[in-house]
Order: structure tokens, then sequence, then C-alpha cells
């Protein structure tokens, strides 16, 4: 534990070289202590608020976050007002997010004011930046509480601190990260979950911080893995999302057993869990025996988030993506070869530096040779302290901007007509809900996570159903309920 003035000592600035060299050896599998004496039932009639920004790791986090707190005896409030604690669970990955979060830290200085006993707590990604911290301390001194995502598992301990100390309570770990199990949860909803199987990256593309803010690759055991899932199956949820920044370099670090992703995806196959999807996998990662166990599809869902970046081998080259364009296609070529019904999705970079025109008219084709049915596309902006930011961000705004907008129509184009391939079908549809737009119509998603409007009973929310697909829009699915699907797929 540290107070504001010497933190800077508990901080490595990303450094490529430096994180390069970490080891595998030393990662130590902790399990969650008890709530200490000292803070149980500290929140008794006490409400916190967590605000959630970026990625599904993050979301997953702000869960154990929320199951810490409530062990506490807190419980969870949507409003500022009667929030007792309010935590930011950040995103560092762009610099606009980033702005984002220091305007709310700023607009928060009122109520803070208003409330001197409110615990407002700065968390995720962008704690585990220096320049973050160095100026929340001098600018942002109505903050009570910094902690880094290896140190969640600490809440209680720093938030007894923040609770005590008139400082700033600081405490964020450069340190590569462990695992540690038995994390309390509090899950968003009954039906999907989300399952952390591994931690961190080593990828280290040369335009992410993940690699530095998330420490190096971590796999969870497979029986603590296992066990969860058979819990939340048991529990009666629907789909569970298997989470890792990089989730098929999972089990690479074992040193005493010889487990990958693909062996953990054909034991998850067995649970019966009607739906099992993965996020995010990495092209280079993608080997043959789990291409073999995807394809036995069951649970397995036939929708497989491909990470391309860009067409070009040149550009992935500087990305240091670790494969080129004519390995990207092949294993595409692999995967819709052994699941012919796949739907491949993909994240794509526009604009990197030294992109020329031809290049990405190499992007281009390769999205029309896929045939993605989504892709999240990006402008590149350079993040502080990655490679990418030393090289030179040549191409003009109003180039990226032009590219981007070609490059989504030609997506758009390709959507709409996967999408009305399946006008007629009939297709398997979890329920979630209301549609956000209309409550007399149901929202919900195929194995292959196209979102589906219907109308239908209320009571099949949270079921799963077939809906016979009436029209299709390039994003959205509209259909007439069929049936509910009377068992589960799986035995
Ligand atoms: S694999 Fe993903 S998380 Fe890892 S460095 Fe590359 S982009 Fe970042």
């Amino acid at each position: 534990m540290l107070s504001g003035k010497d933190y800077s000592k508990y901080f490595t600035a990303p450094d490529l070289k430096e994180a390069k060299k970490r080891g595998k050896e030393d990662i130590q599998v902790l399990q969650f202590d008890q709530i200490p004496e000292e803070m149980q039932g500290v929140g008794a009639g006490k409400k916190y608020m967590i605000e959630t920004y970026g990625c599904q790791m993050n979301v997953h986090d702000s869960e154990t976050i929320a199951g810490i707190l409530e062990q506490m005896a807190y419980t969870r409030t949507e409003s500022h007002q009667d929030a007792d604690i309010i935590l930011l669970n950040t995103c560092a990955i762009r610099e606009n997010a980033e702005d984002k979060v220091f305007g709310h830290i700023g607009s928060l200085k009122a109520l803070k004011t208003e409330k001197p006993n409110l615990v407002l707590g700065v968390c995720g990604c962008m704690s585990q930046e220096e320049s973050v911290v160095s100026r929340i301390l001098q600018k942002h001194q109505h903050v009570d509480l910094i902690f880094g995502t290896h140190n969640i598992h600490r809440l209680p301990h720093l938030l007894f601190n923040a609770l005590m100390s008139k400082e700033m309570v600081v405490e964020v770990w450069s340190k590569e990260g462990d695992v540690v199990e038995n994390m309390p949860k509090v899950r968003a909803d009954g039906l999907r979950a989300w399952v952390n199987i591994m931690y961190g990256c080593d990828k280290f593309c040369t335009y992410c911080i993940v690699p530095y803010t998330r420490g190096k690759e971590r796999s969870r055991r497979p029986e603590d893995v296992l066990n969860e899932i058979r819990d939340l199956a048991r529990q009666g949820y629907q789909e569970i999302t298997l989470l890792g920044q990089n989730v098929n370099a999972y089990g690479k670090d074992f040193s005493n057993i010889t487990y990958l992703f693909g062996d953990l995806m054909d034991d998850v196959r067995k649970i019966g869990i009607p739906r099992v999807r993965f996020t995010t996998s990495h092209p280079r990662d993608f080997d043959d025996h789990l291409i073999e166990v995807l394809a036995k599809k069951g649970n397995l869902v036939e929708h497989i988030h491909l990470p391309v970046q860009s067409g070009s081998s040149e550009v992935l080259k500087l990305m240091a993506r670790k494969y080129d364009r004519e390995r990207y296609l092949e294993l595409v070529a692999k995967l819709k070869k052994a699941i012919p019904d796949v739907v491949l999705t993909t994240d794509i970079i526009v604009g990197f530096p030294g992109e020329t025109d031809e290049q990405f008219a190499e992007t281009l084709s390769l999205v029309k040779e896929v045939e993605y049915d989504m892709a999240f596309t990006f402008i590149y902006s350079p993040r502080d302290g990655t490679p990418a930011a030393k090289m030179q961000d040549d191409v003009p705004m109003e180039v990226k901007k032009r590219r981007l907008a070609k490059l989504n129509d030609v997506l758009n184009e390709i959507s709409k007509k996967k999408n009305s391939i399946l006008q007629g079908q009939v297709v398997e549809v979890l329920v979630e809900g209301e549609s956000k737009k209309n409550p007399d119509v149901l929202s919900g998603r195929t194995r292959t996570n196209k979102l589906v409007n219907f109308v239908g009973p209320k009571h099949l929310i949270g079921k799963m159903v077939y809906v016979s697909i009436e029209k299709a829009q390039t994003w959205t699915l509209k259909g007439k309920w069929v049936e509910e699907v009377s068992k589960s797929p799986v035995a």
C-alpha cells in the first residue's frame, strides 16, 4: 500500500524490450481471500456504482468487482447521487476513450464536494499507465482510490485504506500478473456468462497497449475453468463466452501438462451448456486440432471472430501480427472447408503508418474474398508507449476517413448479401429480452450472433426458440416465431 507522493516507483512505463523479457515460470495460482473481518458488512445500507468502458474483459472485471463489493454488503445503484462508491473501470485502447474518462472524472468533482464521504475510484487499463496516474494525482485530487488490473482481488484492503485515509490510495502492480481463483462475481443476467480462461497477451502487436496493461499470457488451470462452466450449466445459463485477449494461446504457458485451447474446447463441448463462444482469437495460434474440434459443433457455435487488421502483408509485418495475407487466407480456407456454414467476423485498422492506396486496396480485396458477416473497423491512432507510436503517422486524416467509409460500404454490402441468404430459413434464437426500440417485439441472437427481432409472447424471454426469417437488413433480421426449442441441443 502506498500513498500518493512516492507512487512513481510502483510503475513501469511501457517498455517493449523489458516487457518481452517476461518469463512464464513464475505464474502463481492464488486463491481469493475471505473478506477481512474489518470490512465484513461495511457496505450495509450503502450503494456502489461501476461505470465500465471498453472491452468484454473489462465488463467481466466489473462483474468481479461487483461480486467483491456485494460480499461486503454494498448494493448496486445506477445513480451517481445515490452512490457511496463510484468506480470507473477504464479502457486504454484508444486516446479518445481516455479523454472521455478524464472528462467524466472532472465532472464528478462537484458531486464529491457535495458528498465528501463518497469514494471515487479509477481502475482498469488506464490506471496501469504511469502518465494517467500522474495526471490524476496532479489534477484530480478528488479521486480517492486508483488500482490496477492485477490488483482487483485486493479491493477490500484498498477500500479499507481509502475509507480510513485522507490521502489518495494508489496500488498498481506493474508485475506481470498471477491467476487469482475463487473471485466472487455478479453476472449481468442468468442467461449468458463470460468465463475468463486466460489473461494478458504476449503478442506485442506494435499498435497495441494491452501486453503492457494486462501483463503476460497466463492460463487458468483446466479444472478451474471446467468447474466454473459446469457450475454455470447447473445454474441454467444458456450461453457462455470463453474470454481472453488471445484465447487460442491458452495452455501454452503450462509447464507440467500439455493441454491447449483445442483440448479445452473439446472438454467444454461435453458440458450441457447450449452455446459456447470464444473471443478473441489470434490467427497465428489457430491450430489444426482446434479446427477439428470446432468442426464437431454441438454447443460450439459456428461463429469465429478472427481479427485480420490488414489485408497487406507489408502492413501486417509493420504491425508485427506474425502472419501474412497468404497464411491468413489459408486459415480461412481451412475453416470454411471444415465448417462449411462458419460465420467469420473481424477487426480492421485503416491508415496504419505508411499504408499506401495499394495496400489499402489489398485490405478491400481480402474482405471481398473472405466475405465477413461483420467487422469492427477503426482509424489508426497512435498509443503512447507502443512501438507504432514512434512510426510516422503519415496517412492524412481525410485519407483515413475516406478509406474507412469505403471499407464500411464494402462490408455493409457483404453483410446484407449474407443476411439475405437467411430469408425464408428457420434459425435458432436465444431470446434475450424486449427489443430496445419496441417493447412489443422480442429480440435475441442466432448461433452466429446475428440479432433477430420478432413478435412473440414474453414468456419466451430466456428461452431458445425457432424463428422463421422474413426480412434481412444490413445489421438485423426480422422474423416470425415458429416454436420453442423443445430440448437443449446438447445432451
Ligand atoms: S494480439 Fe490483440 S491484445 Fe495482443 S497485442 Fe495484438 S492486438 Fe493487442
